[in-house]
């Protein structure tokens, strides 16, 4: 049913006022990185630093991050040839985000059969639509042992120079371990989502008990394993978890079962909708598994979000697809003669509105205290923050040990040496949980902890201080074989990260086996064909997701709107279909157009 005017009205005014609420001067800058302030937090809890000597040598590729980025292109460039492959990460093993997040209850939030990527390359099956962390970290061990991108590896190891000596047409790497090696390309992953942030609260360095980042999980302190055992040395602590964003709103159930009690503060609710998670069958999934099928997921998931064609079938067929089709429903709806800018706004928002009604019934459906069930109602549009679909967190709530401590969008006030302090109310606790989130917005050399000196002495954060500069989002002029593997000026916030990374390592392996092949010593992309690259994407008008008028949240700054810097960082203006609709175009037409190769 359409919103009415008057519920559309109300319900928009009552948006504009939960954002109101959240607006702080400060933005990102109300955060700190989890850094040597607190050591405790910021140590690897899952593997011991194992001593080893420097290495002195000359590798092919070097990849800066072990995680989906590092790990696909390593395998794409062993299927062309390219056998020395070295990936550095500063984890103690491959996995990247899958290595640090083994917080309890931790699970893909996409269909596995598109998250997880070269399942067709490994033959593997998963376990479950939506497979838990364990699952996703073993089988970035499988992709690693496959492709032996262990032999050469670097783990525990953190770059601090990566510097172009044109004088042997190579890249000189160092390390925090005392390395010191070349590699003629060099590639860097080092994730969105890598820089794990703290709330800035007063007092946070004061807490004397317990305290860890979702991301460090202390399963020496809390009992269990990332495996889904039992927390069992919970059972006599007071538990506070902050912050209840998609990694919150997993792991809340979770201690919620054996702690003896569990504060959650809340500053911001999560729309939280229907998972659905069932186990694969084995025979439906051999019926799929046809050569080419995964790639036929992918591109079938972006028709199903994008604003061309839309194919007939929906593989996917989950709350990600759900919110394409209910929008595409309503604007197609409308009479042919009424499709304007106005109408078609007016639509989108009639389906979110219908569709954030839903989910705040969901809320009263599941969770039986009036009071609390407010609390958890999500007042904005579904896309303004990251949308979460889990059937466990909300019936959580109805446990006798567990407390919603909601601070009306302010935050937690204070931290004490035993507990934190909302609406002058003091909460003793044994431990706090930061479910706080990562520096989304971060430089790359804040993501990555060093800079690239490139050809001339240029240094890539000098290039890139007044915006992102890049062709594909890939390479970067005057930094020759050099790739940076990342969703900006590329596909950008599609739902489905792993899509743009396997796409990105398909465009790699085809340029360095051309330049193998042809033996040439340099690729770099043309100035020109990288200005054309960066005006196209400033073309782009923004996307409902990065909206300044939604709440305050890490995916529109904070709310504090878009400068030059933030809007060069968008993806392709058409959306991700036409992103990798293009990228498709480029590699088939085989001429390289806007590359220069040099010997
Ligand atoms: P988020 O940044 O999404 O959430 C941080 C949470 O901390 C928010 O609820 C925030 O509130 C809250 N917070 C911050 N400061 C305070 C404060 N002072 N007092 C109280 N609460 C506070 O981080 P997440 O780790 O949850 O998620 C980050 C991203 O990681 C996701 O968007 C997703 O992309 C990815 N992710 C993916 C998963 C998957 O695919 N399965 C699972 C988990 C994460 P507020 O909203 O008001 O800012």
């Amino acid at each position: 049913m359409a919103a009415t005017m008057l519920d559309k009205a109300s319900v928009k005014q009552k948006y504009a006022q939960e954002r109101a609420k959240r607006l702080r001067p400060d933005g990102n800058a109300q955060y700190i990185p989890l850094d040597a302030r607190f050591p405790e937090m910021a140590t690897d809890p899952y593997t011991l630093v194992k001593a080893r000597e420097p290495v002195h040598d000359h590798v092919t590729f070097a990849f800066v991050g072990a995680g989906f980025s590092g790990l696909v292109v390593g395998a794409r460039l062993a299927e062309a040839g390219v056998s020395d492959v070295r990936l550095i990460d500063k984890a103690g093993d491959v996995g990247g985000t899958w290595y640090w997040n083994r917080y309890p209850g931790v699970q893909c939030d996409t269909v596995s059969m598109i998250y997880l990527p070269l399942l067709e390359e490994t033959g593997y099956m998963p376990s479950e639509r939506y497979v838990h962390g364990p699952e996703i970290r073993a089988h970035c061990n499988r992709i690693a042992d496959q492709f032996g991108l262990r032999d050469k590896a670097l783990f525990h190891t953190e770059v601090t120079s990566v510097e172009w000596q044109q004088s042997d047409q190579r890249w000189r790497i160092t390390t925090n371990r005392g390395d010191d090696f070349t590699a003629k390309y060099i590639g860097m992953g080092t994730g969105p989502l890598s820089v794990a942030k703290l709330p800035g609260i007063p007092g946070i360095e004061r807490f004397r008990g317990k305290a860890f980042h979702t991301s460090r999980w202390d399963y020496e302190y809390t009992g269990g394993n990332a495996n889904g055992a039992a927390m069992d040395k919970l059972g006599d602590k007071r538990v506070a978890i902050i912050g209840t964003g998609a990694t919150g709103i997993q792991c809340v159930p979770y201690v919620a079962r054996t702690a003896k009690h569990l504060f959650v503060f809340q500053r911001t609710p999560s729309s939280v909708d229907e998972r659905g998670n069932r186990a694969v069958d084995p025979d439906w999934f051999k019926s799929i598994a046809e050569p080419g099928w995964q790639q036929r997921w992918y591109d079938n998931f972006v028709d199903n979000q994008s604003r061309g064609v839309i194919p007939t079938e929906d593989y996917i067929n989950d709350g990600w697809t759900a919110i394409s089709r209910r929008i595409r429903e309503r604007v197609f709806a409308l009479p042919s003669d009424q499709i304007d800018m106005t109408t078609i706004r007016a639509a989108v928002d009639d389906a979110d509105i219908e569709k954030m009604n839903e989910i705040r019934a969901r809320v009263d459906a599941l969770v039986h205290d009036r009071e609390t069930a407010e609390k958890l109602k999500a007042w904005y549009s579904q896309l303004c923050k990251r949308p979460c679909f889990n059937d466990l967190y909300l019936p959580a709530f109805n446990q006798p040990n567990v407390t919603l401590v909601d601070t009306d969008g302010r935050g937690v006030e204070e931290i004490t040496e035993t507990g934190l302090v909302v609406n002058g109310q003091h909460y003793e606790v044994d431990c706090i949980v930061y479910a706080s989130g990562f520096d989304f917005g971060a430089s790359f050399q804040l993501k990555s902890g060093f800079d690239v000196k490139g050809r001339d002495g240029q240094f890539l954060s000098e290039y890139w201080d007044n915006g992102l500069r890049t062709l594909h989002g890939l390479q970067t002029h005057n930094f020759p074989n050099a790739f940076t593997v990342q969703m900006f000026q590329a596909a950008n916030l599609a739902s489905n990260i792993p899509h743009n990374i396997v796409d990105h390592a398909k465009t790699i392996a085809q340029i360095v086996a051309h330049a193998e092949a042809r033996g040439f010593a340099e690729v770099e992309p043309a100035l020109e064909a990288e200005q054309a690259w960066v005006d196209l994407v400033l073309t782009g008008t923004g996307s409902l997701i990065t909206s300044p008028d939604c709440t305050p949240g890490f995916w529109n700054n904070e709310g504090q709107g878009w400068d030059q810097k933030f809007r060069q960082i968008q993806g392709h203006p058409g959306g991700p279909k036409a992103f990798f609709d293009h990228m498709n175009q480029w590699r088939a037409a085989g001429d390289f157009k806007g590359l220069h190769f040099a010997k």
